[in-house]
C-alpha cells in the first residue's frame, strides 16, 4: 500500500468513525477535530479551532485530565482516560478515551486523544461499579469493623478496621470461624447453638439488634464490643454481617462511674454511722455530767464555810462542767440537724430589747472583753428564742475565743429593707480569704485555730438554726486584723 493510500484510509476513518478524534497543541488549544467531535458537541469547526479543551471538558474531570497529560507529555505514555466533555446545550457526554503524545526531535508537539462515548449500559455499568467502589471504601475506611461470615460460621469478609481491633489480618482469619477466633470460650456453645438453630428455623435472638458483649483479641485479652448482627440472602444462602466497635473505653468509665458511686455511698454510710456514734456518745456523756453539775452545785451551795481554795477549785469545776454542756449541746444539734429534728418554737420579739438582754446574759463570757452594742435597730421578728441565743452565744464566745488580748467585741444591729442584720466584730485572728466561707461547714476548723479549744460545729449548727429561720448567715474577715460575722433574719414588720 503506497502513502497516498494509507493517507486516504486515515482520512477516511478520521471522517468517518463515531469515535471522537482530536489533536491538542501542547498548551492545551485544539489544533485539530474530527467531524464526530464537531457533530456531538454541536460546534464548527472554526468555533473551536485554538479553544482550550478545557472549555469543553466537565470541570468535575478538569484536573484529572490536565494530570493524564501532564504525565502522558512527559513520559512517552499512552493513558486512559475518563472524561465528561460539554456539548453546546450544555449536554454532558461521559466517555472514555486514550491520550497519546507525539513528538518531533524529542520534543513534544501535540497530543492526541480517540474518545469513545458510553453507552446507557455502559453508564448502568460504571453507576455499579462506582457504587462497588464506595461501598468499598465505606467498608474499608468506616468507623466500625465489619466481618461477614457464611452459613458455615466461615469469615468470608474482615475489613481493616477488625484487623485494628482484633490484631488478625484479613489473611490470617479468612475461612476460619468466629468460634475458634474472637468469640470468649463462655460464649462459644451458644454461639454455635444459635446459629444452628438459625438455620433450621430462621430465628435468631441477637439478629437485628445491637448488644454489648465480650470478645477475643488475638492476643488472649478479653474486652467489650458493642456488636450488631444482620443476615441476608444471597443466591439462596444466608449471609451474616456483623458491625462491631471497641467500646471498652466506655466500658472502663462507666465503671469509674460505678465504682465511685460506691465509694460516695460507702463515705455516705460511714458519715451516718459517724453521725449515730456522736448522736449515741453525747446521750450517754449527757446522763453523767448532769449529775457532776449537780453535785457540783449542791457542793458550792453547801461550802459556806469551806477554805478559799477549795472554793476556787469547785467554781472551776462548775465552769468546766458547763463548758462540757455547751459542747454536748453542739454535739446533739448536729445529729438532731443531721435527722432534720431541729425544730423551732417561734415567738414574737422586738431584737431592740431581745438583742441587749441576751448580750447582757452573756458578758460573763470573757472578763477580758467588753461587748459593745453601738447600733440597736428598732424591729420586730419572730424566732425560737433559745435557738437564737444560742447563735448569738456562739458568735460572741468565737469573737473573744479568737481575739486574745483585745478587749472589745462590737456588736451592730440595722434595718436594710425588710431584713434585720446583726453582726460582730472582733479585731483577732482573722481568718484567710480562702477559708471564709468553708468555716460554716461541719467540722471544719481554720488550721489557724489550732491552738484555741473547739469541734468546727458551731458555726455549722449556727448557719442551720438561721437557713431555718429564713435568714442568712457570713463572715468577712481579714487575717490578723479581725473578724466580723452577720446574719440576717426577716423583718415582721419595722416599727416606726
Ligand atoms: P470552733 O470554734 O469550735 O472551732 P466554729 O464552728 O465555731 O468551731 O468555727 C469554725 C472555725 O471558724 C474555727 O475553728 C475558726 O477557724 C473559724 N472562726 C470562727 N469564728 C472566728 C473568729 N471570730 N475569728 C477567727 N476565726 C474564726
Amino acid at each position: 500500500m503506497s502513502n497516498m493510500d494509507l493517507d486516504n484510509h486515515f482520512r477516511d476513518l478520521f471522517e468517518n468513525t463515531s469515535d471522537l478524534i482530536y489533536f491538542l497543541n501542547i498548551d492545551a488549544t485544539i489544533k485539530l477535530v474530527n467531524p464526530a467531535w464537531l457533530t456531538t458537541l454541536g460546534y464548527e469547526l472554526d468555533e473551536v479551532t485554538g479553544r482550550s479543551i478545557f472549555d469543553f471538558v466537565h470541570q468535575d474531570y478538569i484536573d484529572s485530565y490536565k494530570a493524564i497529560r501532564r504525565d502522558v507529555i512527559a513520559n512517552n505514555e499512552i493513558k486512559d482516560v475518563e472524561l465528561a466533555l460539554l456539548t453546546r446545550q450544555n449536554k454532558i457526554i461521559v466517555g472514555e478515551g486514550q491520550v497519546g503524545c507525539s513528538y518531533r526531535n524529542a520534543e513534544a508537539v501535540y497530543t492526541r486523544c480517540v474518545f469513545k462515548k458510553i453507552t446507557i449500559r455502559g453508564l448502568a455499568e460504571k453507576k455499579v461499579k462506582e457504587t462497588e467502589k464506595r461501598l468499598k471504601a465505606f467498608f474499608n475506611s468506616g468507623p466500625d469493623a465489619v466481618i461477614v461470615i457464611n452459613e458455615y460460621q466461615e469469615i468470608v469478609e474482615w475489613n481493616p478496621k477488625a484487623e485494628a481491633i482484633f490484631g488478625f489480618t484479613k489473611e490470617e482469619i479468612s475461612g476460619k470461624t468466629l468460634a475458634e477466633t474472637i468469640i470468649p470460650h463462655q460464649y462459644r456453645e451458644a454461639h454455635i447453638k444459635g446459629m444452628r438453630h438459625f438455620l433450621t428455623t430462621g430465628e435468631g435472638a441477637v439478629l437485628n439488634k445491637t448488644i454489648e458483649i465480650t470478645a477475643l483479641h488475638k492476643s488472649g485479652k478479653e474486652f467489650f464490643i458493642s456488636l450488631s448482627i444482620s443476615n441476608v440472602l444471597l443466591d439462596d444462602r444466608w449471609l451474616f454481617i456483623a458491625f462491631l466497635s471497641d467500646i471498652s473505653e466506655r466500658k472502663k468509665t462507666e465503671e469509674a462511674l460505678i465504682r465511685k458511686e460506691a465509694e460516695l455511698m460507702q463515705a455516705k454510710l460511714l458519715e451516718q454511722k459517724k453521725d449515730e456514734f456522736i448522736s449515741i456518745a453525747s446521750h450517754e456523756f449527757k446522763t453523767p455530767i448532769t449529775t457532776i453539775k449537780a453535785y457540783t452545785q449542791i457542793a458550792l451551795a453547801a461550802c459556806t464555810n469551806c477554805p478559799e481554795d477549795v472554793l476556787i477549785y469547785l467554781s472551776k469545776m462548775n465552769q468546766t462542767v458547763n463548758k462540757l454542756t455547751f459542747l454536748l449541746n453542739e454535739l446533739l444539734d448536729v445529729s438532731k440537724l443531721h435527722l432534720g429534728k431541729l425544730a423551732l418554737f417561734r415567738t414574737e420579739i422586738n431584737m431592740d430589747e431581745f438583742l441587749p438582754e441576751v448580750l447582757n446574759s452573756i458578758q460573763h463570757i470573757s472578763i477580758t472583753h467588753k461587748i459593745v452594742l453601738e447600733q440597736n435597730a428598732v424591729s420586730k421578728t419572730t424566732i425560737d428564742v433559745i435557738r437564737l441565743e444560742q447563735v448569738i452565744t456562739n458568735l460572741v464566745s468565737n469573737a473573744a475565743k479568737y481575739s486574745p488580748g483585745r478587749d472589745k467585741i462590737i456588736v451592730k444591729s440595722t434595718v436594710v429593707g425588710d431584713e434585720i442584720i446583726i453582726s460582730f466584730t472582733d479585731y483577732g485572728i482573722g481568718i484567710p480569704a480562702e477559708k471564709v466561707d468553708k468555716v460554716f461547714d461541719r467540722f471544719y476548723r481554720a488550721d489557724e485555730s489550732e491552738q484555741f479549744s473547739g469541734f468546727g460545729i458551731g458555726l455549722f449548727v449556727s448557719s442551720e438554726i438561721i437557713k431555718q429561720h429564713g435568714g442568712k448567715i457570713w463572715a468577712e474577715s481579714t487575717k490578723e486584723k479581725g473578724s466580723t460575722f452577720y446574719f440576717s433574719l426577716p423583718l415582721m414588720q419595722q416599727l416606726v
